[in-house]
């Protein structure tokens, strides 16, 4: 059995990487034209910059990938946990103790691996383009403040869930999902008072007119605008974002500075129609139900498998304990989620066909929406030119030439309007 596990990882890597390569070549291998509205904003010297942008983020990807895989080779079929396990169980008799020891160490190696990756990106590669406004003191300021949130999430979600299994042996996976449910809803809600503020700076929007222009705009799409904010994403990085959130129909709106910087006020009404459309058309309600069924699914399923203590048979090894059992699993689950990955591309891109006719319906036509879209795939240096494979399926929105081609066709349709 661990030979076909060892088989299903290498396969998952084999199409992984496949795709990746597939995607590269494609975009060497010349260019198509680009439609007329593109003419003006993406010139021979701008897709020359996205070409250069993007492979230098393939080639730090592909060390990143390969680094990942050895050393999951090297800790999953080259013994290192077992002897890991065997570590962790010498520390301590108790099982929540164990049990955060096991994730925590584990994590807090991951988080070490992957600094240098992190900091290459910022200061090299995100430098080079011109994206990276953060200096060195913010980046670790921020890196400590995430640890610290982090570390306390980690005390707090983990040792709940191993708290739980001690206290309910025969029907934690319940408990476990209704526990996860609370906390991750908790979080949706309050994350943008609690943390992301820890981060960002949010105050009104400077430009006047435009705030007006946004209530407008969200009374007519029959939503009642709590606060409409700027954040200053500028401080970090020049790519650029917008969203909204909140409970029920009082919404908070947020654009990124870099975003009022770069769309024209018509623009930028058409971005944010497009993100109410998500909320309209119950986009977001449909993501929180299916990853609270996958929730309760996994929790059911890895339940099972624990009780019956396949897994450690299954990698050659005698005992493992419970936290290693679900490091494993969790592995496992990855794997074939990567199958899933089309699937669930494929509904996103699904949803965001219906945001943009919800956008096209409310401000009337779909051409300020493409602009718009052009105007950031321009700052952003995006790949024009994905493989279709890659797209279909990496890809959670349309490739922007199609979805500009789209837009531009696109017609008001009032029955979407239809409560
Ligand atoms: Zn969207």
């Amino acid at each position: 059995m661990k030979l076909v596990l060892l088989f299903f990882y290498l396969l998952v890597t084999a199409i992984r990487f496949g795709l990746d390569w597939i995607n590269i070549r494609h975009r060497q291998q010349g260019r198509k034209p680009l439609p007329d509205i593109f003419s003006g904003q993406v010139d021979e010297e701008r897709l020359d910059r996205s070409d250069a942008y993007a492979l230098a983020g393939d080639r730090v990807g592909f060390v990143e990938d390969i680094v990942g895989v050895i050393l999951t080779l090297v800790f999953l079929f080259g013994g290192l946990l077992p002897w890991y396990d065997r570590l962790i169980i010498g520390f301590s008799d108790n099982f929540i103790v164990r049990g955060l020891l096991f994730f925590g160490l584990l994590a807090l190696v991951q988080m070490i691996i992957g600094l240098p990756f992190s900091l290459y990106k910022n200061f090299v590669l995100e430098e080079k383009f011109g994206f990276n406004r953060m200096s060195f003191k913010l980046w670790c300021s921020d890196l400590l403040k995430s640890l610290l949130i982090g570390a306390v999430l980690f005390c707090l979600l983990v040792g709940g869930v191993l708290w739980l299994v001690q206290l309910a042996p025969q029907s934690w996976w319940l408990w476990v999902w209704g526990f996860w449910a609370i906390i991750s809803l908790f979080l949706l809600y309050l994350s943008p008072y609690l943390i992301e503020p820890l981060f960002f700076k949010f105050t009104p929007l400077e430009k006047e007119d435009l705030e007006a222009e946004v209530r407008d705009l969200l009374e007519k799409a029959g939503a009642h605008a709590g606060k409409v904010l700027q954040v200053d994403a500028s401080r970090r990085s020049g790519h650029s974002n917008a969203y909204f959130t909140g409970i029920g129909k009082v919404k908070r709106v947020v654009l990124f500075d870099t975003l009022i910087e770069q769309l024209d006020n018509k623009e930028l009404l058409a971005v944010l129609a497009h993100e109410l459309g998500h909320w309209r058309c119950g986009h977001l309600r449909q993501q929180l139900i299916k990853s609270q069924v996958v929730a309760l699914f996994s929790c059911w399923l890895a339940f099972t498998v624990l009780n019956n203590q396949i897994l450690p048979g299954w990698l050659g090894l005698e005992q493992l304990s419970f936290a290693g059992q679900v490091l494993v699993l969790g592995w496992l689950g990855s794997l074939v989620g990567f199958f899933w990955t089309p699937l669930s591309s494929w509904w996103s891109r699904r949803h965001e066909r219906q945001a943009d006719q919800f956008a096209i319906n409310m401000v009337g036509s779909g051409e300020e929406l493409a602009s718009g879209l052009v105007k950031l795939a321009r700052e952003n240096l995006s790949n024009l030119f994905p493989h279709p494979w890659y797209a279909v399926f990496y890809y959670s929105h349309p490739p922007l030439v199609e979805r500009v081609l789209w837009l531009q066709r696109g017609r008001v349709k009032i029955k979407f309007f239809a409560d």
